[in-house]
């Protein structure tokens, strides 16, 4: 029976128009109505397919699905063209009584082939591959297993190595084996598939570490499954730098803010004391002038303005001398420090020889400094060693290293009158004193001299004392 009995011309001129394939049978499975799209789909003329049974159409058939309701089926099928291919279809099946007949119509959507599908993947993968070897970013990716097996061209350009070199975890040999356990603290979001990022050193072609900012994305299949980390890696090392100098920089002027203060302290008090007196002195001369008959006493008030005076200029020659260490000094070298410390003792040959003091020192390392700092630093700590000494003991100073990872300790030990702990960090502030000029000379720079040597080479200077038996003085300093 013709289709056109069964359907009026009008309903068929409508499935024409239908961008769809359309396919309509009978009750006994014959095909009675295919519509343009159909026959464009599978290059059949209309009248090649009449008349045939559906089951010569559609082959493979799979995933049934009943949409209960209206009866219809959801399915997904082969089927068959005039030259023999098999397109893979998504159909739709529903019943039609026209004319108490029964009929079937079959919605039939192109379903890409998986050859059509490898080719889509493919060029998708190729799009990906060349979106990622353009990214001046390190790209990575990795299996469920967290084993690397996909690096980007910028990840080998920096490494400098080949794919099969970095693949699985052979990259791990590239991060700085101080680093290794960075990655411990981001166990947790690995185990529970979450983002997450950390920080690492990663040697580069030519030898050199740089650090790496690494952000891990976890990967997940349309079904939620973990299917590993896509990750992306920058070299920070140059941000890195420009942070530590402006922390640098910041504490600089923190420090150079607290100078001030103390500067502020001493020319209020330090520098009024000897002030005061020449003004005073100064006055009893006038007087003594004024009178008429001046004394002997006209000379001892002029002795003590002049010592008024020298006490000034070596005040502020000094202040001069510690404010010039805040300027840069020469540029860092190789500096033996068995040298500075046989030139800082002999610097003092007149002040041992007086004291009778005995200087002892074990070899000291080689390190990277300014040699003139380096030696009045020494030249300070064993001049002080010397200057507070016990009145019942002879002046034994030793000075030794200890090597630590990363520095050495330098350590000047005395056995003079030591220093109570409370004073343990006042005596590094300029113009600190514990004692009266009377006990002991100086102006208290000493030491607020050899810290500021200290921390310019990047190192600390701390004093550990037993009062009453000796002090020892110890700073660091890098390798
Ligand atoms: P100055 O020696 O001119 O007083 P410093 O800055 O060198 O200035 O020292 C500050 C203070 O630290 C000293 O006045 C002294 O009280 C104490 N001090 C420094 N070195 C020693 C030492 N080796 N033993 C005991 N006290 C010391």
């Amino acid at each position: 029976m013709a289709v056109q009995q069964q359907i009026p011309n009008l309903v068929l001129q409508f499935f024409d128009t239908y961008a769809e394939a359309v396919l309509v049978a009978n009750a006994s499975a014959d095909i009675v109505y295919v519509n343009k799209t159909f026959c464009r789909l599978t290059q059949f003329d209309s009248k090649e397919v009449l008349g045939l049974k559906e089951k010569h159409i559609f082959k493979v058939k799979i995933n049934y699905h009943l949409v209960e309701s209206l009866k219809v089926t959801h399915w997904e099928s082969g089927v068959a063209t005039k030259s023999g291919d098999q397109l893979w279809v998504k159909v739709s099946s529903s019943p039609l009584i026209y004319n108490n007949e029964e009929l079937t119509v079959f919605t039939l959507v192109e379903n890409p082939s998986i050859e059509q599908l490898k080719g889509l993947l493919k060029e998708s993968e190729n799009r990906f591959a060349s979106l990622a070897d353009a990214s001046p970013v390190m790209i990575w990716m990795t299996d469920q297993d967290n084993l690397c097996y996909y690096f980007n061209k910028s990840w080998l350009d920096f490494t400098g190595q080949k794919f099969e070199d970095e693949v699985g975890t052979g990259w791990l040999q590239r991060v700085h084996e101080k680093d290794l356990a960075n990655f411990n603290s981001v166990t947790e979001q690995l185990n529970n598939h979450e983002g997450y990022s950390l920080e690492y050193r990663l040697r580069r072609r030519d030898g050199a570490y740089r650090n790496i900012l690494e952000i891990g994305t976890p990967r997940l299949l349309p079904d939620g499954t973990f299917a590993g980390y896509m990750g992306s890696c920058l070299d920070i090392t140059e941000f890195k730098a420009v942070q530590n100098e402006l922390a640098n920089y910041t504490e600089e002027l923190k420090r150079s803010n607290e100078e001030l203060e103390q500067f502020a302290y001493v020319a209020s008090h330090d520098m009024q004391e000897p002030l005061r007196m020449i003004a005073s002195y100064v006055q009893l001369i006038k007087r003594s002038i004024e009178s008429g008959k001046p004394t002997d006493e006209l000379f001892d008030f002029m002795k003590f303005v002049l010592d008024g005076v020298s006490r000034m200029q070596l005040l502020i020659n000094d202040l001069l001398q510690f404010s010039r260490l805040n300027k840069k000094g020469i540029p860092f070298t190789e500096v033996d420090l068995n040298e500075v410390v046989k030139v800082a003792i002999t610097n003092l040959t007149n002040r041992i020889a007086d004291n009778n003091a005995v200087v002892t020192y074990t070899p000291m390392p080689i390190v990277n400094g300014d040699v003139s700092q380096l030696t009045r630093l020494i030249q300070n700590l064993v001049d002080n060693a010397i200057k507070f000494k016990s009145a019942e003991r002879t002046p034994e100073i030793s000075i030794s290293v200890k090597e630590r990872e990363i520095d050495y300790v330098i350590s000047v030990r005395d056995n003079g009158i030591g220093i109570e702990n409370k004073f343990y960090n006042r005596i590094f502030v300029i113009f600190q004193r514990l004692h009266t000029r009377n006990e002991y000379e100086g102006t208290g720079i000493g030491l607020a001299v050899c810290r500021k040597i200290v921390e310019r080479h990047g190192g600390e200077i701390w004093v550990e004392s037993e009062f009453g038996k000796g002090s020892c003085f110890n700073f660091s300093i890098k390798k």
